[in-house]
């Protein structure tokens, strides 16, 4: 059973941190998703087309009217879909709106609060407060959505131990199905990392972002939270199943700019860029990976999550090189391997697993 992923790249504005692509500039919704649906129509051959899951990502889906999200759903096959999520920000979220994404199907929210302090999140530009994003986690369950994710950063400018762990227990405390939970990260183009360049603010430092991700660890795992992705958090069974399909190598079909898609064979994308997406279709660019990158894609997927990577999946010369590379690893503890050959970095050492990964990937 395959996934579809559906990428909307509208948002109300730029938060400071973001290097996704997106825009503000709204004026060609409905061109988009003509050409969403022009695009299912020319690729639907690619994939078998009884989807499982179905994610509406951005961007800022719920920045749709939901008359136009029902009518590009209308056009496309996903009735069937055990598990469909939308991603949302708070302040879009209100009565009206949740009631039309339930009659479209969905039954799954992921919602970016980031944090529950009002002066961190004006530091990056969100738009939402913490009184909003509480009320929005209250709207979507009076509306009768159970299957909440919602999203925190550690790391952000004037956070310190006491208010990340002031956010995350707000966000334990509502025991939600599932949450994730990402590093900040400076990158070359937004406007946080050209005030970290000017000296107008100073990124925490390695050794507190190290306290704040063992502090995550241990929250989550008392408050029954499997951790089984480096940055999600699920209680039992409710594991995303969507993503966990993208780590799992399963096939799925991404439309939109940007989106990407994997037939269980070939990978392909389309460009991050509206224009070029909408004026140039069909834009799809195949990626012909050779052998290495195949085991590269795998080694940075499985390794990130707590089932780790099956050696029965390689061929014997791979797995046997990546038995002796990890010797070292296994022998301090940041990886093991399983008696049925599962590999996997341990939970504390993902938050050094670029480290580990640079050391095992082919070059
Ligand atoms: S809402 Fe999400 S996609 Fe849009 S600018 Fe903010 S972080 Fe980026």
């Amino acid at each position: 059973m395959a996934g579809l992923y559906i990428h909307i790249p509208f948002c109300h504005s730029k938060c400071s941190y973001c290097d996704f692509f997106s825009t503000p500039d709204r004026r060609r919704v409905d061109e988009l998703l003509d050409t969403l649906v022009r695009e299912f129509e020319m690729r639907r051959g690619e994939i078998e087309e009884d989807f499982e899951t179905v994610y509406i990502g951005g961007g800022t889906p719920s920045i749709i009217p939901a008359e136009k999200l029902q009518r590009l759903c209308s056009r496309l096959p996903i009735g069937r879909a055990k598990e469909f999520t939308i991603e949302v920000n708070p302040e879009d979220v209100d009565v009206e709106a949740v009631s039309a994404w339930r009659e479209i199907g969905v039954n799954r929210v992921s919602m970016g609060i980031q944090s529950f302090d009002d002066q961190e999140l004006a530091a990056i530009n969100r738009r939402h407060d913490s009184r909003r994003a509480t009320e929005a986690i209250e709207c979507l369950r009076r509306c009768g959505i159970d299957n909440i994710s919602c999203d925190l950063i550690y790391g952000l400018p004037g956070q310190d131990m006491d208010s990340w762990q002031n956010s995350l227990e707000k966000l334990l405390s509502y025991k939600l199905p599932h949450m994730s939970a990402y590093c900040l990260s400076y990158e070359p183009g937004t406007a946080l990392y050209a005030r970290m360049t000017a000296g107008k603010i100073t990124p925490t430092d390695d050794e507190t972002l190290e306290r704040m991700y063992g502090m995550l660890c241990d929250k989550t795992a008392e408050a029954g939270y499997e951790h089984y992705e480096i940055s999600n958090f699920a209680l039992p069974d409710m594991r995303s199943r969507h993503n966990s399909s993208y780590w799992t190598s399963s096939p799925y079909l991404g439309l939109g700019p940007g989106a990407h898609s994997f037939d269980g064979r070939v990978r392909r994308y389309n460009p991050s860029n509206l224009r070029a997406y909408i004026d140039g279709f069909p834009a799809t660019i195949i990626d012909e990976e050779n052998e290495t990158e195949r085991l590269n894609d795998k080694l940075i997927t499985a390794l990130r999550t707590a089932d780790g990577l099956d050696l029965k999946e390689l061929t014997q010369a791979q797995a046997r090189r990546l038995k002796e590379e990890t010797q070292g690893f296994i022998a301090d503890g940041s990886m093991s391997l399983t008696p049925a050959g599962r590999l996997r970095i341990s939970e504390r050492a993902w938050f050094t697993s670029d480290a580990i990964l640079r050391e095992l990937i082919e070059v």
